[in-house]
């Protein structure tokens, strides 16, 4: 059972059937799902959702799956770490780290596309299929194993290799294209109305973008059932920064909690930061750009949702910036320092982003921030590959003692 009724789409407010469809027929808008919120504030009780298991899979009533058929791959409930070394650091009494590099395949991409893949079996789908920057395509090939379906991905060739090998691994075909992202998205959407795929992010993308709403579900629930003041999130496509927000609002809506006034902080790299430049423009669209980026995860110049990221960073007084390409490497080791968690490039964004926030005073001291970590360092190791400085010696006592003495001094 699902609470989700139509496809709405967002430009001129036409609405579908449920079915793997992405863009308006009549004004080319794309379609989101919208939910019975009535029944739903019904059906809904923090209780239920207490009872329900340790993964996303315990917020399915918001989701647009029927249960039966849910594709648990152990998804979510991620860790809500408070992060009290980095935030005495940065001068923030109560800032959070969402841990998100620690999903079955070490990215928050299998949330969405844990709901995806439960659909795409739904539909009957036998071919399951996507575009990536890297962190997806290891999701979809993991997910196409477990549900036994064929899968293909469509990648720009030039991913770090730990990324390409985490998709090779699970079966998948891989198809290593010779241009950027925007390009692969182009050939991903012509190949999709010429085959019947579930392609996750173009004819499922629906779908697939409800599953990053449990990220906001996950944290209120973990702060107490309470919104947190501030979140901020990296963003390629934008759809991650929106969903968040959107899953805080329909817990409101729903009466789980009250008071949503959490401002949506919008983290890029600034060799890709389109929305950034669009938001400190004050323009209602955004430019494409040409990814210039060590953030390939972030690297979409395009951004489907990027208009959208744009409206729920006025909404909730929100703020986008863009870190320096060298402050990636930098965030990532500060967060690994003073936490212990090993983050990849997105991360790096996230925290070196961060930092510029509370310099500019948009996030004070003892307010409740949440920065997501959405992806795992060991995945893009070669951008840190400079912190590798062994102490090498001989294998006597007398030598390790020595070489010691000599690096303390
Ligand atoms: C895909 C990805 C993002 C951005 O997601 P969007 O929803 O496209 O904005 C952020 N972090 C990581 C690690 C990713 O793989
Ligand atoms: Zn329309």
């Amino acid at each position: 059972m699902t609470f989700a009724k139509s496809l709405a789409c967002r430009g001129c407010g036409e609405q579908y059937p449920i079915q793997p469809l992405n863009v308006c027929e009549f004004c080319f808008g794309p379609l989101e799902i919208s939910y019975d919120y009535d029944a739903m504030a019904r059906h809904i009780t923090r209780e239920r959702i207490e009872s329900g298991p340790p993964t996303m899979w315990r917020y399915h009533d918001f989701l647009p799956v029927n249960d039966a058929s849910a594709l648990d791959m152990g998804t979510g409930f991620t860790p809500l770490i408070k992060a009290e070394n980095l935030g005495r650091m940065l001068g923030l009494e109560n800032l959070y780290i969402k841990n998100d590099a620690v999903n079955p395949t070490y990215s928050f991409k299998d949330r969405p596309v844990g709901v995806t893949a439960s659909k795409a079996l739904e539909f009957e789908f036998e071919t399951f299929a996507c575009v990536s920057t890297g962190n997806l395509m290891g999701s979809v090939a993991a997910h196409g194993a477990k549900a036994g379906l064929d899968t293909k991905v469509f990648f720009p060739a030039n991913l770090e290799r730990s990324k390409i090998v985490g998709a090779a691994i699970y079966g998948a075909t891989l198809v290593a294209i010779d241009g950027t992202y925007d390009q692969v998205n182009r050939l991903g959407s012509e190949l999709a109305d010429n085959h019947h795929w579930a392609v996750v992010n173009i004819n499922m993308r629906p779908f697939y973008a409800e599953g990053s709403k449990t990220l906001g579900y996950e944290v209120a629930e973990q702060l107490g059932w309470k919104p947190p003041q501030h979140c901020v999130v990296p963003a390629a496509s934008g759809e991650l920064h929106t969903k968040i927000w959107k899953g805080l609002q329909e817990m409101q809506d729903v009466g789980l909690i009250d008071n949503v006034r959490t401002q949506m902080h919008l983290a890029q790299a600034e060799g890709c930061s389109p929305i950034v430049t669009a938001f400190e423009n004050g323009a209602s669209a955004v430019q494409p750009v040409i990814p210039d980026t060590i953030a390939k995860s972030l690297a979409i110049g395009n951004p489907a949702a990027g208009i959208f990221s744009l409206e729920v960073l006025e909404e909730t007084n929100g703020t986008a910036v863009a870190c320096l390409e060298e402050e990636v490497a930098e965030g990532i080791k500060l967060l690994a320092e003073t936490e212990g968690l090993f983050t990849e490039t997105a991360g790096g964004v996230v925290i070196s982003s961060l930092k510029r926030l509370v310099k500019q005073g948009k996030i004070k001291g003892d307010e409740v921030t949440v920065a997501f970590i959405t992806g795992n360092g060991l995945k893009t190791p070669e951008v840190v590959e400079d912190v590798v400085q062994p102490i090498h010696t001989d294998a006597t006592y007398e030598s390790i003692v020595d070489s010691l003495a000599a690096a303390a001094a």
